[in-house]
């Protein structure tokens, strides 16, 4: 019983972390009780070396590194599952979005730096182009990931099938998919959003 309390105090969870996450997703962490509802319906729990319940747990007793550095926050779809079974109103799916913030601001503590590498990418794709540069992304991955002739040799069956394209034309509405970008960089600034 004493080791219970200990563990439970405010000290142990690293109260600091927790209200930044807090304050980030919106959500409480402290709130949840370990139900294990989120778990059970979150789809990519098979490949989440921490299920969602344990995330939250692991925030509580202040092992929040361990929740940086591992795989589970980066295979989280963001499909909101375990927000809406949450008997606690735990926004989970918000809290997963908050802990990539903070392992992408802890820069390198994350096993999965590749994942934060393909996001980054990802979106830089989408804000010049308006939509996705398949050519574009897989040369940028693999040159700044130091794996140059990664899937090197599917390339040319993926040209040859037209699913691949050479030459790329912007998207007509740039102007409107930047505004939304910037809209996004003026929240974060604020602190409105993660
Ligand atoms: S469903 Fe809610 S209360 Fe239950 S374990 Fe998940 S986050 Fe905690
Ligand atoms: S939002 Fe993420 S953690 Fe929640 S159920 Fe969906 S995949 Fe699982």
């Amino acid at each position: 019983m004493k080791n219970a309390k200990m563990l439970l105090s405010t000290e142990t969870m690293n109260l600091g972390f927790v209200q930044k996450v807090e304050a980030l997703s919106g959500s409480s962490v402290r709130r949840c009780f370990q139900c294990g509802k989120c778990s059970a319906g979150c789809p990519m729990r098979s490949f989440m070396e921490h299920p969602p319940n344990r995330i939250v747990r692991l925030l509580q007793l202040g092992q929040y590194e361990r929740v940086l550095a591992g795989r589970s926050i980066w295979y989280c779809a963001s499909c909101e599952t375990c927000s809406t079974r949450c008997p606690n109103k735990v926004d989970l799916a918000a809290i997963m979005d908050a802990l990539r913030k903070c392992s992408w601001d802890a820069k390198g503590t994350s096993k999965e730096s590749l994942v934060q590498l393909a996001n980054k990418l990802f979106l830089e794709n989408i804000r010049t182009y308006g939509r996705q540069y398949e050519m574009r992304l897989a040369a940028a991955f693999n040159l700044q990931s130091g794996k140059l002739l990664k899937d090197f040799m599917l390339g040319p069956k993926l040209l040859s099938k037209g699913k691949l394209k050479v030459f790329h034309q912007k998207n007509k509405n740039m102007a409107d998919i930047e505004k939304i970008f910037s809209r996004i960089e003026n929240l974060r600034k604020k602190g409105e959003a993660p």
